[in-house]
């Protein structure tokens, strides 16, 4: 079969690939139709992480399911399903606690698209992908979701929905979202409208991020220098990935508040404002999203038509122009698609 693949800084090129078959009486094959780009796709095209080549890219994909083991039970052949990017088994303890990231069944840091760092499972943008867990791995989606609106619904909307969601507990006025041109802040920014908090903010250095963000409802504060004074708030979400301006946005914290963090930092010896924190309550949230624990819940919200993924800036091109697509960001989203039959 047919892959993209990554192998070497922007060096991206169709290549063949063995086809996978069905591993288990509990897996599937999928045949990926719409594949989108994850907002760590793009410094790993670049050559920016230290994942080795080569690396069959795509993992936030919508597919068909052609082929299915005898023990699978809530998805047939025929099915239009979303998948989670990490496979995990439903069945461990770890997926029991909704950790599914952590799921004891497969290698560690298993995910589709990275290479060898996700392990050996291949990557979205191919004919075929092998999904080991089918029953847990995959969501049919309802018939007014299209395939474009739900292909983030694995990782990049559920990692946005996880930084605003579990936080209104605390029943929170205000959000400041750090980041720029890329899905998880405009997602989250979508998020934190949609589940009802009074004022949202969004603190950028980039000039299109701002404007985007702007046109989706939010008070924009531009970022010149990292530790500018950007206010208070009850609930700050990081997605800038600046250990520089990381103190400042923890500073932001109104007392008894949280940061919320999906930046990755890769240097590992960030400091904290510790002493800080421990005198205003505040919390710091990190870690990995848990792609199948979130995927049931946020498909049904794109079903009740609660956020529009796609008013957040996307674009949709033929699967064939994938390698030019892939190749550099131009836009938050980049989604490719495989009309088959008018699926998509
Ligand atoms: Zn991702
Ligand atoms: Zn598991």
């Amino acid at each position: 079969m047919r892959v993209l693949q990554l192998t070497g800084p922007k060096q991206l090129a169709w290549h063949e690939a063995p086809t996978p078959s069905l591993a288990s009486d509990v897996a599937a094959i999928v045949r990926p139709i719409a594949v989108a780009s994850c907002d760590l796709d793009w410094p790993l095209v670049a050559g920016e992480l230290p994942f080795p080549y080569p690396v069959t890219l795509g993992h936030e994909f919508v597919g068909i399911v052609t082929d299915i083991g005898d023990e699978v039970a809530r998805v047939n052949v025929g099915d239009r399903v979303v998948v989670a990017f990490q496979p995990s088994c439903g069945h461990c303890a770890p997926c029991r606690r909704g950790t599914t990231s952590a799921c004891t069944s497969v290698p560690k840091t298993s995910m589709y698209g990275v290479g060898s760092v996700g392990g050996e499972w291949g990557g979205a943008i191919a004919d075929f992908v092998a999904v080991p867990f089918a029953d847990h791995m995959c969501v049919v989606l309802p018939a007014n979701v299209k395939s474009v609106a739900a292909v983030s619904a694995g990782d990049n909307l559920a990692d946005a929905h996880r930084m605003i969601a579990p936080h209104l507990v605390k029943a929170p006025e205000s959000v400041l979202i750090a980041g720029g041109l890329a899905s998880i802040p405009l997602y989250a920014l979508l998020f934190a409208k949609a589940l009802g908090i009074n004022e949202v903010s969004f603190a950028s250095a980039e000039r299109a991020a701002l404007d985007h963000a702007e046109q989706l409802g939010a008070n924009c504060l531009e970022l010149e220098k990292p530790d500018r004074r950007l206010g208070r708030f009850d609930l700050v979400v990081d997605c800038a990935n600046q250990a520089e301006l990381l103190h400042t946005l923890i500073r932001c914290v109104n007392p008894g508040g949280v940061c919320a963090s999906a930046s990755m930092y890769f240097e590992g010896d960030v400091k904290l404002p510790l002493y800080e924190m421990y005198m205003k309550g505040v919390s710091f949230h990190t870690g990995r999203v848990d792609s199948s624990a979130h995927l049931n819940e946020i498909v049904a919200l794109l079903r009740d038509g609660v956020v529009d993924p796609l008013l957040v800036d996307t674009s949709i091109d033929d699967w064939e122009h994938a390698p030019t697509v892939f190749a550099e960001r131009r836009t938050a989203k980049a989604i490719v698609v495989r009309d088959e039959g008018g699926s998509v």
